[in-house]
């Protein structure tokens, strides 16, 4: 029996091959595709005639499938593509005869009128019904054939462009690589990049590389790209990656220009076909900011609050640099990392690497779990070997409440595998809380994916600032996805929140790396096993708000792009999304950028991922966790039991009710108000009483 057929609730992954992924979707489909035929002829209006048993026929489909993106994200090749390639389109127009099946839509509108009257339904259910109605209608439902065949049409093709935009970008990524071959052209790398420079000399077979003497191969693999970008004192090689990490993906066989242009036109049609006026509303339709005025309005505020910042930021470093020795009249895009960094060095006296000879990631681990334990009274423990993992360097451990009820359990892989995995970091729901019709309980199950710095040979496994901040994200998903006390699987853990405010319990965490005991207690020195010092923690608190202006600014250029070209585009002034790029990067950005910059195309996030007219959602995110992190400095982070209170508080309503509830709702409980900008600014130096 393939590992993908009804896979049980440890999936098999080391028995999981592309070869037996196939016959298993064939037989599930037919399965999935009779269920939902029976229930077409046989059901009745109520919540287990319906509802329930909808979700039951679709599971074990959309299950296997989930899995299999899953494999296909971190352990990548030719024939998991194929596979998913093969079963995309069949996926797709499952789903869609699902969501547009007038029966079912008939039954959940008849359900609503009946639960009108009758209120039977449960809060949870309410909403869920609403929402799974509002799907049914922008899935098409409500269309007459032509133009429903049409809308499937587009669905399809979407899918298929968002994969491959995504593989165009992988492609591109492991492509590109420059060999350094003396010790003068890897000039200022630090002992750590030179070590995986010189090893994937030696993995691709080349010849025989040390870190001491190399050669050297720099990939652009974020895990590499960044650091040499920022320590390279090779300014020829700086550019060379420069530009083509610049322009990935926008020529040759993994060209991405087309690619934006499609979807953009397609979803243009899909949103007047549901009778929207652009991409954009239908998109802010179901996010908790319904508008794209209120989205606007965010991006205005952000920008105005830090422009002026941005501009004093820029020349000052262009200063710093011409007084440490640069000699032309601008930085070039290529400069301003490895200034900034030498600036940072300067300014806060510490640097990158020195901090991350403190984060041992086994020790972090460690102090990020009971640093939850202690914030929402739970217990982690590891239970590797009990379970099947896909890649040995993954880890896994289970989730229990203070009492030891056990509430959940989640899967670690924490290493970059530029081969194999896709880069970035992300969490997944394998499993979601759910209380069966025979009333057992299901325990949610999470996978955390990261692309750490691997540590090479005998090497420890440090890890960057940057990377336990990312760690620290990808957990809260999972706390939220975890301590869920929802029991509907439709609203439970992350299910059925609103995209937009989906990033609230990950950004919340982010806040906590700044926090001192927080920090010290999971800081342990590779080599002398001291803990961060005071004075190293007081510069990296300083130095956080370096450039903010700038960061803020180029998260509000992201914004703005995404929200014009949903909104928008086309416009006669604007001929192609490259030209919306540049009027935006001329409007927020206060460094030019480079004319030949084809960021767009390995934009992931809004045309290969689910950010479009979305991702303004970071931002809408970290105003709310900030305003939720300034709960507790308004509790007194050195008040142990004030914070203790507080972090269950957050536990029982933003960690708890998930999808279940409207979640400005469940911010305003745990709040007790609206949420407000101006933690976020204050957080980032931004405002006048910072
Ligand atoms: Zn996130």
């Amino acid at each position: 029996m393939s590992p993908f057929y009804h896979i049980p609730y440890y999936p098999a992954f080391d028995k999981m091959t592309p070869e037996n992924a196939a016959p298993a979707f064939t037989q599930l489909l037919a399965e999935a595709q009779a269920a939902i035929d029976a229930l077409e002829k046989h059901n009745t209006l109520s919540w287990s005639g319906l509802i329930r048993p909808l979700y039951d026929a679709c599971h074990p489909l959309y299950d296997a499938w989930g899995i299999l993106c899953h494999m296909l994200s971190v352990m990548n090749s030719e024939s998991w593509r194929r596979v998913q390639e093969n079963v995309q389109p069949e996926i797709v127009a499952f789903s869609l005869r699902v969501g547009q099946s007038r029966t079912f839509y008939q039954g959940f509108c008849a359900l609503r009128e009946r639960d009108k009257a009758e209120s039977f339904l449960t809060a949870v259910q309410r909403r869920i019904l609403t929402k799974t109605i509002q799907g049914a209608e922008q899935a098409g439902v409500g269309l007459p054939p032509e133009k429903q065949a049409r809308f499937n049409a587009i669905q399809m093709e979407l899918a298929k462009l968002s994969t491959g935009f995504r593989n165009h970008v992988l492609d591109a990524t492991k492509a590109y690589s420059i060999t350094l071959k003396t010790p003068e052209e890897a000039d200022g790398l630090p002992p750590a990049l030179l070590a995986v420079a010189a090893q994937a000399v030696n993995d691709a077979g080349e010849a025989t590389a040390t870190a001491a003497n190399g050669p050297w191969r720099i990939t652009l693999d974020t895990a590499v790209y960044l650091p040499f970008m920022m320590h390279s004192r090779n300014r020829t090689a700086r550019e060379q990656l420069y530009r083509a990490y610049a322009t990935r993906a926008s020529s040759g066989l993994s060209d991405n220009t087309q690619v934006i242009e499609q979807c953009l036109a397609l979803r243009r049609e899909l949103a007047e076909l549901l009778g929207f006026q652009t991409f954009a509303d239908l998109s802010l339709s179901t996010k908790t900011a319904k508008a794209v005025a209120v989205v606007d309005s965010l991006i205005t505020q952000l920008a105005n609050a830090s422009y002026g910042a941005g501009q004093r930021e820029a020349s000052d470093l262009l200063t710093f640099a011409r007084q440490h020795g640069f000699t032309e009249d601008t930085l070039q895009p290529w400069d301003i990392t490895f200034w900034a960094e030498r600036q940072r060095e300067l300014l806060f006296d510490y640097s990158d690497e020195e901090l991350s000879r403190y984060f041992l990631f086994p020790h972090v681990l460690e102090g990020l779990f009971s640093f939850a334990e202690r914030l929402f009274d739970i217990k982690i423990t590891p239970a590797d070997k009990e379970v099947p993992v896909w890649h040995p360097d993954v880890r896994f451990f289970r989730v229990a409440d203070k009492d030891g009820t056990p509430l959940a359990c989640f899967y670690l892989d924490p290493y970059s595998r530029p081969e194999t995995k896709n880069s970035g970091a992300w969490m997944n729901d394998f499993r979601t809380r759910d209380r069966r019709p025979d009333g057992s309980l299901q325990l949610p199950m999470a996978v955390l994916v990261c692309n750490q710095s691997v540590p090479v040979g005998n090497a420890l496994p440090v890890m960057r600032f940057q990377e336990v901040n990312t760690l620290f994200h990808e957990f809260g998903h999972a706390l939220q996805h975890m301590l869920t006390t929802v029991e509907e699987p439709d609203a439970s853990g992350v299910n059925g929140i609103e995209w937009d405010a989906i990033e609230i319990a990950s950004q919340f965490m982010e806040n906590w790396c700044y926090d001192r005991a927080t920090l010290k207690g999971l800081s342990r020195h590779a080599e002398t096993g001291s803990e961060l010092p005071d004075a190293l923690f007081d510069k990296l608190v300083a130095a956080k708000n370096y450039r903010a202006a700038t960061a803020m600014l180029r998260q509000v250029f992201f914004a703005a792009t995404d929200m014009d070209l949903y909104a928008r585009y086309p416009r006669p002034e604007w001929p192609d999304a490259d030209t919306v790029k540049r009027t935006n990067a001329n409007k927020y950005s206060p460094t030019p950028l480079l004319p030949e910059d084809r960021f767009l195309c390995s934009f992931g996030h809004i045309f290969g991922g689910g950010y479009a007219a979305g991702y303004y959602s970071y931002k809408w995110s970290e105003v709310l966790s900030a305003d939720a992190f300034a709960a507790f400095e308004e509790a007194g982070l050195g008040d142990d039991v004030a914070v203790r209170a507080t972090g269950r508080r957050f536990r029982n309503t933003l960690l708890a009710l998930g999808g279940g509830e409207d979640p400005m709702d469940v911010y305003r409980r745990f709040r007790g108000r609206a949420p407000s900008i101006d933690a976020l600014l204050r957080h980032s130096g931004l405002s006048a009483t910072a």
